[in-house]
């Protein structure tokens, strides 16, 4: 089969003839649709990110159709699905909880598992959620993004009725401005040094539009950091009210230095947030299923899985105009 393999920073093997997967008892074998390209695939492939290393073939965002499943069942056989892409133990503390997503020995298809850069995968069968008809396969390829912001979101205590800040508007930031908007949030001011991008967020919900260097006008009650780098981080612990709550998507490269005093001081919850659990994956596939406009604007350009290498370049030159990339496997 088709495959790309990320075998070092920066370097994409693509092979042809690479065996197809076989699934164990509780696995389906899926052939992929297509695939988006994640903030964090690009962190791994400039061989940054925290927790991915080489060699991997990415690829956590994905539909396709299920092709066998491994104990021969036939109800997912044919089914247009995605995949919640987490392993987890299901027995330690964290998954004892509910909260899969920080299992203790978490892996994540395509990021520490075979992912679906590729023209078949697997998973697990009790990850597989079958896709409603309103859902396409662009929509379907946003569940996962879109789980990321719910999780995030449902996360802080005071969305109805708060204001709200995100800052950053790429993909994630974007996202989770759509569910502020959905959860009823006040206002929702969004913070980004591209016009084309805040011009997305005013159409998926924001209130407010603000580049970098611009005040912002309090108070915040919640605020969402989605970039991961210093000013972002001590521009929301600045903008958040006494008492507030920071939700923090972005993945960081690196040690930053953070305005840990004015977090005490201001009495500041820091939300870290990692990936979702099933009830967010539900959630965000109702969401998109009522109300869907807007959100395909987030994928903007298309590639095949051969041309993996050019969807990488653009997402690094051009990122003024690049959100969601998504690669077709055909
Ligand atoms: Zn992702
Ligand atoms: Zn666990």
């Amino acid at each position: 089969m088709l495959q790309a393999e990320l075998t070092l920073p920066r370097t994409f093997t693509i092979t042809d003839d690479a065996p197809v997967p076989i699934p164990s008892h509780n696995e389906v074998l899926i052939k992929v649709q297509q695939v988006g390209i994640c903030g964090s695939d690009i962190h791994a492939y400039h061989g940054k990110h925290p927790f991915i290393s080489c060699p991997i073939v990415p690829g956590h965002e994905f539909v396709g159709i299920v092709e066998q499943a491994g104990d021969g069942s036939q109800e997912l056989v044919g089914q247009r699905v995605t995949v919640l892409p987490s392993l987890t133990c299901g027995h330690c503390p964290q998954c004892r909880e509910g909260r899969f997503n920080i299992c203790q020995t978490l892996r994540v298809i395509g990021c520490q598992a075979p992912g679906a850069f590729a023209e078949y995968v697997l998973a697990p069968k009790n990850r597989v959620f079958v896709l409603p008809e309103a859902l396409d396969w662009d929509l379907g390829t946003l569940v996962e993004p879109l789980a990321v912001a719910v999780h995030a979101v449902r996360r802080a205590r005071r969305i109805s009725g708060a204001n709200t800040l995100v800052l950053g508007c790429g993909t994630i930031g974007l996202m989770t401005l759509y569910v502020l908007k959905n959860y009823g949030a006040a206002s929702i001011t969004a913070v980004d040094p591209q016009t084309s991008r805040l011009q997305l967020a005013e159409k998926l919900g924001a209130t407010k539009l603000q580049g970098p260097a611009d005040a912002i006008a309090g108070p915040i009650h919640t605020s969402f950091e989605c970039v991961g780098i210093a000013d972002t981080m001590n521009q929301s612990i600045l903008a958040t009210e006494k008492g507030g709550e920071i939700g923090v998507l972005g993945v960081f490269e690196e040690d930053v230095p953070v305005k840990m005093g004015l977090v005490q001081d201001k009495e500041l919850t820091l939300l870290g947030t990692l990936m979702y659990t099933d009830s967010d994956y539900e959630e965000a596939i109702r969401l998109l299923s009522r109300n869907p406009s807007y959100l395909k604007e987030l994928i903007t350009h298309r590639y095949p899985l051969p041309k993996v290498d050019e969807a990488f370049q653009r997402l690094q030159q051009a990122p003024q105009d690049t959100l969601k990339v998504v690669l077709t496997v055909e």
